[in-house]
């Protein structure tokens, strides 16, 4: 057996160095009410789950369409687009690595607003790539120089709405930052369909501006793994170049092809999310918290008078899990996702009680 320095030293000088990305907790029983990591408490469309049990008992022993034609056809006439315009990925963070990898190179950067989505580091840091993590402002508008531009930035993630503060930059903002821009832009819309608005349209007046949605959020399916990206087609068929063959398998495909067709669940899932998501931000101001305007499906909650780690050790305690943040520079809160009803009246009365 060889010593660990020896084994870690097989490594490539970045991977050794790389600090993991570090999801949030994912108990696999235990009964907790777990509003930690932006999941739809709600269960999926039933025509997900058809379509999925078809697909099952079909063709397992073929490959699956590389394209996955069949979701974009019917996403694009959903999101108006054209299918040529559509990437699908294993989940919104196979999009992001393929992004990364086709664009930002060793000793590039990648730029992204702090605080936001910590994979999108991690993702600069395999290619041996610095990221250049620019402050929000504290109301969480964009600081201006995220607009500004250098030789070596090659790619800019930007969340919106953003987590973890839930809040949403408007798209004639986001038009105007991506002009002054020569790089590539991503919108990451993952939580963009509990928004009032989106950057959908944005991409069809700027070539290097993408957007990328997710089914994990407001389609209710984590579990399935898969998202895609919107961008001009020229984009997509490089981008072509840098997935893998079979990037989203049979399953995920025709549950997703399945999920995007059933718009009348989506609008219904998401008229019960956003009731509760108001419901819980007037209840947390009451109790003290100052809770950011959200148009996702979490809220950002921060205190002035104690620190908030010891309400999220109790919420646990008392088997409701919650998101703990602390960002160097910038604070600490919790993100609460939005849950059922009950799980939220649960979660409110628990936190009321400590306070
Ligand atoms: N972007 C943002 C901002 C997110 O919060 C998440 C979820 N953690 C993702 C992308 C990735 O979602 P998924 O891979 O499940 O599509």
């Amino acid at each position: 057996t060889h010593p660990a320095s020896d084994i870690e030293s097989l490594f490539r000088p970045e991977i050794q160095q790389l600090s993991p990305y570090v999801p949030g907790e994912q108990p696999q029983g235990g009964k907790f009410i777990k509003l930690n990591t932006n999941e739809n408490p709600y269960p999926p469309s039933q025509k997900v789950i058809t379509a999925i049990q078809e697909a099952a008992a079909a063709r397992l022993e073929r490959y699956p369409d590389p394209l996955g034609n069949a979701f974009r056809t019917r996403a694009a006439e959903v999101l108006g687009v054209e299918p040529d315009w559509i990437l699908c990925g294993n989940g919104s963070d196979d999009i992001l690595t393929i992004l990364t990898r086709s664009f930002v190179g060793q000793g590039q950067k990648l730029r992204l607003p702090y605080p936001s989505y910590i994979l999108y580091r991690t993702l600069a840091q395999l290619q041996g790539a610095s990221s250049e993590e620019v402050p929000f402002q504290p109301d969480f508008t964009l600081d201006a120089r995220f607009a500004e531009m250098s030789d070596e930035l090659r790619l800019i993630f930007l969340p919106n709405p953003n987590s973890p503060s839930g809040t949403m930059l408007p798209p004639a903002k986001i038009a105007a930052v991506a002009e002054r821009l020569t790089c590539p832009l991503l919108i990451d819309e993952a939580y963009a369909d509990f928004a009032d608005t989106n950057c959908i349209e944005l991409v069809r007046q700027n070539p290097r501006l993408m957007v990328s949605r997710t089914l994990s959020k407001s389609y209710g399916l984590a579990g399935l793994r898969f998202g895609f990206l919107i961008a001009q087609p020229e984009i997509i068929s490089m981008l072509r170049k840098v997935k893998d063959s079979y990037n989203c398998d049979s399953l995920s495909l025709a549950g997703a092809t399945a999920a995007i067709d059933d718009q009348k669940w989506l609008a219904s899932n998401l008229q019960k999310v956003i009731a509760t998501r108001g419901r819980m931000t007037l209840r947390l101001r009451e109790l003290g918290f100052e809770v950011a305007d959200s148009q996702a499906n979490f809220v950002w909650c921060t205190r002035r008078d104690r620190p908030v780690q010891p309400l999220y050790e109790a919420l646990k305690k008392d088997k409701v899990l919650v998101r703990y943040m602390n960002y160097a520079g910038w604070g600490d809160g919790l993100r609460i996702s939005v849950g059922t009803d009950d799980q939220i009246d649960a979660c409110l009365a628990l936190l009321a009680s400590y306070l």
